[in-house]
């Protein structure tokens, strides 16, 4: 089949759906809320500033700059291949197969979405089958934009997914774990399918004696249990540096006290599987602060424990509201137990010296991350993002977006004029 017959080669298409899709997300906003609400507990404005509000900027974004990355780009030609000009064209794949997960169900499935399609690409989205709610909402939005035959959404779980993955793709998009993303990439090898895996990982983030420590503090504790800690770039565990550890422990007690002070209002873990996952490391762990359990409504109080490298929670990413909290010394034994761990999708660190923050971003290999930060270098667009080694690969969000989803076709353009001998056999000595 010709790859076009399975592509938006029109540019104007592929504008008109980006504009109808942010009128229907605009429009069904209350749904969204409402189902985001039913499936993870998030409050509407949570749900506005990680899920709709990202997808809506992402859609601005490809709106003002699409004409400009959809165009053949010129590049330099060396003088020996003179007179002629250089091209790159950025081409479709044809077909994408995107699945997403269950934490940020809305943005994580719609934002590869968008670069797909925008960069002139047919898509089948598979939404995790555990946000229940967001899935048929999403199916909804689809249908009143998208042709069948432009983007469809297939609901399902192991077995859709399985059934999907035996077809032919151009491309495959995958966010969720490095378990089911080896899956993947196993069965994109057998028709040499290009892909994307956004993984996850253990996420560190270092507290150095010199940061400022109510920032950090304020920070931390937003980072880590925004979604109840159910962030792929949540910091897993902390690296506290001891001159200021007693400080900043209380400083973080009272912060959290201040910030969530009704376990109702706190977000639900997705399932009574990872319930009972998370539950069973608070049983091993030393609580210095909360713990607290409702198990009917699928919540865990912001918790935080001792740190223990030989402790379960250590054995695998937390994906959840408990945080482990190491002391030390000398900057090199942060760094040794942070190279304990597979190469993590995020890092921070919290220091006003430059020479430290070199140290960490030189020394050790991650995804992306923040300095004085958690979490918030993904809200910038003109940053890729992805995970490194065991944590993904691959890069998406804005041109990022639009770079992964389209190959490029470089083309020289060679005028007739001028053809010297020398290049034609057979050749001379000179
Ligand atoms: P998962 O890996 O179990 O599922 C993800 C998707 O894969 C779902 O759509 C699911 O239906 C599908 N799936 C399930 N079984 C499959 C199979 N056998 N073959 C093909 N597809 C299958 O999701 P999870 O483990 O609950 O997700 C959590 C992980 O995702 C964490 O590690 C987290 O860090 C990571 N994550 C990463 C990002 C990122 O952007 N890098 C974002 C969110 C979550």
């Amino acid at each position: 089949m010709d790859i076009r017959e399975k592509t938006f080669v029109d540019y104007k298409r592929r504008l008109d759906l980006l504009k109808s899709l942010k009128n229907k997300i605009k429009e069904h906003q209350g749904l969204i809320y409402e189902a985001l609400y039913q499936d993870l507990g998030k409050s509407k404005k949570e749900s506005y500033l990680t899920e709709v509000g990202f997808v809506l900027e992402e859609i601005n974004l490809f709106l003002k700059k699409l004409k400009n990355w959809t165009r053949p780009q010129r590049v330099p030609t060396p003088w020996l291949l003179k007179p002629a000009t250089s091209h790159i064209y950025s081409e479709p794949y044809g077909r994408v197969l995107i699945f997403s997960t269950w934490n940020y169900p809305f943005q994580l499935s719609l934002s590869p979405l968008i670069g797909a399609i925008a960069a002139g690409n047919t898509v089948v989205l598979k939404p995790s089958e555990k946000a229940t709610y967001t899935e048929k909402v999403l199916q909804k939005i689809i249908s009143d934009v998208f042709l069948l035959n432009e983007v469809e959404v297939v609901l399902g779980g192991e077995e859709a997914s399985k059934k999907l993955l035996k077809q032919k793709w151009d491309f495959i998009f995958f966010t969720g774990s490095s378990r089911i993303g080896k899956i993947i990439l196993k069965e994109a090898v057998e028709h040499l399918t290009p892909v994307c895996l956004e993984l996850g990982g253990k996420s560190p983030c270092v507290v150095e004696s010199d940061a400022h420590l109510e920032v950090a503090v304020r920070r931390i504790a937003w980072g880590k249990f925004l979604n109840a800690g159910q962030t792929c770039v949540a910091p897993d565990y902390l690296l506290v540096h001891e001159d200021i550890y007693d400080d900043f422990i209380k400083s973080l007690q009272q912060t959290i006290s201040m910030f969530y002070k009704n376990l109702k209002q706190f977000g639900k873990i997705i399932d009574q599987n990872h319930f009972l996952r998370l539950e069973s490391f608070l049983k091993d762990s030393e609580i210095i602060f909360g713990g607290a359990i409702d198990r009917e409504n699928l919540r865990i109080s912001p918790t935080l424990i001792k740190g223990d490298l030989l402790s379960s929670i250590m054995q695998e990413e937390i994906f959840g509201p408990i945080l482990p909290i190491f002391k030390f010394k000398k900057k090199e034994v942060a760094l040794d137990i942070i190279k304990k761990f597979e190469h993590p999708l995020a890092s921070y660190f919290f220091t006003s010296s430059k020479v430290l923050q070199k140290f960490y971003i030189k020394n050790l290999s991650f995804g992306g991350g923040c300095v004085n930060d958690t979490v918030l270098h993904l809200a910038n667009l003109n940053l890729p993002f992805g995970g490194v080694s065991q944590s993904g690969v691959g890069r998406y969000h804005g041109k990022a977006s639009f770079d992964l989803f389209t190959y490029k076709k470089s083309i020289l353009i060679k005028s007739n004029f001028l053809d010297p001998k020398l290049r034609y056999p057979p050749y001379s000595e000179s």
